[in-house]
């Protein structure tokens, strides 16, 4: 048996000056190396509580450490999803190709169709949350979901191929509270390639 392990941060696949003009280098890095780290720390304390009352046989109260869990291990997993589908600008954006462009073009009839719906999931979303392309092997078909802080209304099973951060702190030192502008700038950042890598490891 493997031995068991705390959580760590991922170091960024980028330079923290890569993704401007659409992420500053100041936005990106208090994002990773604060936010992203507080979940990574988080989630950490919670293990390290638990292995702890359980090896003092106390007692805990299960329902509030995992929730609490739960949601710094939903920060930690859906930032690391998160920067590895972005790309340096001038090498992201576009259109993608592949298996993934057909299984858009099905299910959503266009990709400008598909951009529209999930630039509206990713607005709409209340308060602090998340926007994924999710996939359902079930149904064969790609799913858009809204995913509120980081761990509400997510189906588990579910492969998430595409998430973008509509958190406040992910965008507001370049745009202020215009989530919209902040979207729109995402799109010229999206790595398709990775995107489309996920998609092929599932089905
Ligand atoms: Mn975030």
């Amino acid at each position: 048996m493997e031995q068991n392990k705390l959580y760590t941060l991922p170091p960024l696949p980028y330079k923290y000056t890569d993704l401007q003009p659409y992420i500053s280098e100041q936005q990106l890095t208090l994002h990773h190396d604060k936010h992203h780290l507080a979940y990574v720390n988080g989630a950490n304390n919670l293990l390290q509580k638990l292995d702890k009352a359980r090896k003092d046989n106390t007692e805990i109260d299960i329902k509030s450490a995992l929730k609490e869990l739960s949601f710094h291990i939903g920060g930690h997993l859906l930032h690391s999803l998160f920067w590895s589908n972005l790309a340096p600008a001038g090498r992201g954006g576009g259109q993608p190709g592949g298996v993934l462009a057909d299984y858009i073009n099905r299910e959503f009839t266009s990709f400008e169709r598909f951009r529209k719906e999930f630039t509206q999931a990713a607005v709409s979303v209340e308060g602090s949350g998340w926007a994924a392309l999710s996939f359902c092997k079930q149904t064969n078909r790609p799913l858009i979901m809204q995913i509120e802080k980081h761990n509400v209304n997510v189906y588990p099973a579910f492969a998430i191929l595409l998430v973008v951060d509509v958190w406040e702190h992910a965008y507001y030192l370049d745009y202020k509270n215009d989530r919209g502008k902040f979207i729109d700038a995402f799109w010229n950042i999206v790595n398709w390639e990775e995107v489309d890598k996920r998609l092929k490891k599932i089905i």
